[in-house]
């Protein structure tokens, strides 16, 4: 069994700090995998986690995933995530997101905290209350609010790179798109989709976000269990992650995935399956780094400009035709590619760190 630092030193993670305030109910853990191109940015997860040892995986596993999304956006920000253990649906916040806002300022700036699954713009201000750092705001307080439509809009000019790379045109009109999950990223990119043309197919667990794309987008519902198997041009899973596997992959029946879920593949030789299928799938800390930018841009000068995040986030496009071309080239997955891109970039930056002088 592989200790926690094993596993810190098999995926060259730097810190995790462990935060525990009985009072306040604290359970949590930051994970810091690597600062070379700045400070450590990334959401706060709260999750009622079957066990302390889930907890730590899903932590350094998505404090990775920022890193490489960040080095590949092109942002000047490393990887982190921290990681709440608990019912996200508690109302008892105050003094629990004070009490890691505490811990989060004790890490000077090393760790810059966002929303993310169970959490929301309000416990971003309750951190805010303790700390100098935190992004991903109300714009009553001068942020960008919730990142996930540019999320959204990300993926959606992303797949226009899928579209061109498969089928040679960036033309949605007429293609059939299969969403996995209808929230806050799901349904925003289900109604770009829709107004240029696609068919929809959907599924979501919660029958009342189904109900209303189809009432709303003219979306063909289907079970949950069943979505992953559509026959269909484009599948977008936008729910969990892990769901790319062994046993679902010789199951699927789309020519593009690309959506905005987090670490879609259970292990990265799940990306190279994909790749033996003939299935193009755009690596998911590419695709959905729009939230990212644009949390990040209220970082930038002047504070938040929706215009400047937009601009950043349309660069997804041309990401995807470098990691598609470059992976091509060098016959490798995308997902493989992508890996490298990011962590070249982090080799060249530090090694200029090494020739700074005095
Ligand atoms: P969300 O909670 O708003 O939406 C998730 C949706 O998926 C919900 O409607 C839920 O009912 C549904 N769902 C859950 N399990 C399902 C299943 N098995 N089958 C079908 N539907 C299911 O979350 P979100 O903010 O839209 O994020 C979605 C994904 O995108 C997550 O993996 C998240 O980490 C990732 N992501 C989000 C952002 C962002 O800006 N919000 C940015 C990057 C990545």
């Amino acid at each position: 069994m592989l200790t926690l630092f094993d596993r810190m030193d098999a995926e060259d993670h730097e810190q995790v700090v462990f935060c525990a305030d009985r009072a306040a109910g604290l359970k949590a853990l930051i994970a810091i995998h690597d600062t070379t191109l700045g400070p450590a940015l990334g959401g706060i997860r709260m999750r009622a986690y079957a066990s302390e040892a889930e907890a730590v995986t899903d932590a350094l596993r998505l404090a990775q995933a920022m890193t490489f999304k960040a080095a590949l956006a092109g942002l000047d920000y490393g990887g982190g995530k921290a990681v709440v253990i608990g019912d996200h649906t508690t109302t008892q916040r105050e003094a629990l997101f004070r009490a890691l806002g505490r811990a989060i300022e004790s890490l000077a700036g090393r760790y810059i905290p966002t929303e993310d699954m169970g959490t929301t713009t309000a416990d971003i201000e309750w951190v805010r209350k303790e700390s100098r750092f935190g992004v991903g705001r109300d714009e009553v307080f001068g942020g960008g609010g919730d990142p996930s439509p540019m999320t959204a809009w990300g993926v959606f000019c992303g797949l226009r790179a899928c579209l061109e790379e498969v089928w040679g045109t960036a033309e949605f009109h007429g293609r059939t798109v299969a969403v996995q999950g209808l929230g806050k990223v799901g349904y925003a990119l289900a109604r770009y989709l829709h107004e240029a043309g696609t068919h929809l197919i959907v599924a979501d667990v919660d029958s009342t976000r189904t109900q209303k794309a189809a009432a709303e987008l003219q979306a063909r519902v289907v079970e949950a269990e069943e979505i992953l198997t559509q026959q269909c041009d484009i599948l977008a899973p936008c729910a969990a992650g892990g769901i790319f596997n062994r046993d679902t992959i010789p199951h699927l029946r789309c020519r593009i995935i690309g959506g905005g879920a987090n670490n879609q593949l259970l292990t990265a030789e799940d990306g190279d399956a994909l790749h033996e299928r003939g299935l193009l799938y755009a690596p998911d800390f590419a695709i959905n780094a729009g939230g990212l930018i644009n949390v990040a841009d209220e970082l930038g000068p002047g504070g938040y400009r929706r215009e400047r995040a937009k601009a950043k986030t349309e660069t997804i496009y041309s990401t995807l035709k470098t990691i598609f071309a470059e992976a091509k080239r060098r016959a490798v997955s995308p997902h493989r590619l992508a890996i490298t891109l990011a962590q070249e970039r982090l080799q060249a930056v530090r090694q200029l760190r090494r020739l700074r002088a005095g």
